[in-house]
């Protein structure tokens, strides 16, 4: 069983209200057994909400505490997105998902890299809160750019 983002499969849970559909997910995916997530969704975020970003550093900071996660209005996020990686890997762990394929750029999702925490569109590398707590669990986490 594979996790997959659920914004990569067309359903409206990005922050603004859209999705992030990608034709190469959808395909990869016919012939597999998946099930869809949304993280921040899954940490009590409302659809649309103001965008995130992790202050300094990356995912793997924020579950060592060492990190935070603001909103776009300074507002701190880092419980709810701790939460939201937590059912996810809930849900991981049900299923016996071995594999994720999370959307890349991220505050949650992101397995490559995620934007600066200047809210300035800067990227930088690194991994999102649900990438950082799914691999520390064993579970391998690809973006939608590692399929070819
Ligand atoms: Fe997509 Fe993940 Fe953001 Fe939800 S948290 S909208 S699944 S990138």
């Amino acid at each position: 069983m594979i996790l997959v983002s659920a914004c990569l499969l067309g359903i409206n849970c990005k922050y603004n209200g859209d999705n992030n559909k990608n034709d190469k997910v959808e395909e990869y995916l016919k012939d597999k057994q998946f099930i869809v997530v949304c993280p921040e969704q899954l940490g009590g975020m409302s659809t649309p909400r103001e965008p995130s970003e992790i202050i300094k550093f990356d995912g793997n900071a924020v579950i060592e505490g060492k990190t935070s996660v603001i909103n776009n209005k300074r507002l701190d996020v880092t419980k709810k997105f701790k939460q939201g990686a937590q059912e996810a890997l809930k849900i991981a762990n049900l299923y016996d998902c071995k594999k994720a394929i999370l959307k890349e750029g991220s505050p949650s999702c992101g397995s490559n890299c995620i934007y600066d925490g200047t809210f300035t569109g800067k990227k930088i590398p690194g991994v999102g809160v649900t990438a950082a707590l799914l691999r520390k669990n064993g579970i391998e986490v690809i973006s939608e750019k590692d399929l070819i």
